[in-house]
């Protein structure tokens, strides 16, 4: 019943809204500085209208083609795109022309890529470098520059026409502590800081770990299931 998955979102919405907004206060910041971008990967457009009248108006995916159909269905509405999950170059310059926020830049190549189409299509995209938060063994499963790398990348963003640089992005390893993870993130930024004084922004924290990312100093929060619930299937 669309009646009632419109109640659910709606509590679950508000939930997550009121935790990000207690632990934006608790660190002494207001829940405006956080940005709640609702992942709806795998979740159908009829949801995404629901959370619409609810108020939301960021959204994200991780796919480039559910993204692509997705943004092209809701052209009716003020939504704005981004695009978190890990980008193959070789969709960089398609994923430009409907994402307004890209999470999930990693490397020179696809910094180019997005940035030549952003600027021939006469948009911006703002970006964020996603820098790896994995330990050493397990990195490069899940994307996200070398912290050797991040500077390049960040460079290379700030070179292109079509793209401004917004800030850097991470995901908290699957094993391991969120919070040590968040705080290299944070410093990261603060390196960055120097050198890009516009790059203020800090996109982390999914449905496990969005109030230690706010704590941490996130201005963006990633947050699927909690507000939509279990994903019906993995894909
Ligand atoms: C799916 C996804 C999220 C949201 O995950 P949940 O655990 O459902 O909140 C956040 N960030 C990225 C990069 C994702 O792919």
């Amino acid at each position: 019943m669309p009646e009632d998955r419109a109640l659910e979102l709606e509590q679950r919405l508000r939930a997550v809204q009121d935790q990000i907004g207690t632990a934006a206060a608790a660190s002494g910041r207001s829940a405006d500085d956080v940005t709640l971008v609702v992942i709806t990967k795998t979740w159908p457009t009829s949801d995404i209208r629901i959370l619409y009248g609810l108020g939301v108006r960021d959204v994200g995916e991780n796919r480039h083609q559910d993204a692509e159909a997705k943004a092209g269905e809701l052209g009716d509405l003020d939504l704005t795109w981004h695009f978190v999950g890990q980008i193959q170059s070789n969709k960089a310059a398609r994923i430009a022309t409907y994402a307004d926020v890209v999470h999930s830049v990693d490397s020179v190549r696809v910094a180019r890529r997005l940035g030549a189409a952003a600027h021939e299509h006469g948009r911006v995209v703002s970006c964020f470098v996603q820098v790896n938060l994995d330990d050493e063994e397990r990195r490069g499963s899940r994307g996200g520059a070398t912290a050797d790398e991040v500077d390049k990348v960040a460079a290379a963003v700030e070179d292109a026409e079509g793209l401004v640089l917004h800030g850097v992005m991470g995901v908290a390893p699957l094993r391991g502590d969120a919070d040590e993870a968040y705080r290299r993130l944070a410093s990261t930024r603060s390196r960055l800081l120097e050198a890009y004084p516009t790059a203020t922004a800090l996109s982390a924290g999914m449905s496990g770990d969005f109030v230690a990312a706010v704590t941490a100093g996130a201005t963006h929060v990633r947050v699927g299931s909690a507000v939509l619930g279990q994903r019906p299937a993995l894909r």
